[in-house]
């Protein structure tokens, strides 16, 4: 069996450590994988990153979808991390638009 560096093994094993322990207490997320978890929420239709140009992380909800108050379909937020946080507190939306959009009049998923 051939030696391989015990060195990297090490590191491999101290990283694994760390991934193991990360969960039981509650790691802040980093903002890509906040990003991640974003675009995989099915709530989400468009999210517009315009950080690069000083604006904000821009969200754009699904039809059926609303934030704050009903007909509020975009939000945007200084950081990915702030945005999923934010994507607790939104709710379905039985706006006309939203109705109009699905064609029927209840809102979807609640
Ligand atoms: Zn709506």
């Amino acid at each position: 069996m051939r030696k391989t560096s015990t060195k990297s093994k090490a590191a491999a094993t101290k990283k694994a450590g760390t991934a193991k322990r990360a969960p039981a207490r509650k790691r802040k997320l980093t903002d890509m994988e906040a990003l991640e978890a974003l675009h995989a929420d099915k709530r989400i239709d468009i999210i517009d990153d315009e950080r690069s140009m000083g604006n904000s992380l821009i969200v754009n909800l699904k039809d059926g979808w609303r934030f704050n108050d009903e007909g509020e379909h975009v939000f945007g937020e200084d950081s990915a991390v702030e945005a999923l946080e934010s994507m607790k507190r939104v709710t379905a939306c039985g706006c006309d638009d939203c109705l109009k959009a699905l064609g029927r009049f209840e809102a979807v998923g609640a």
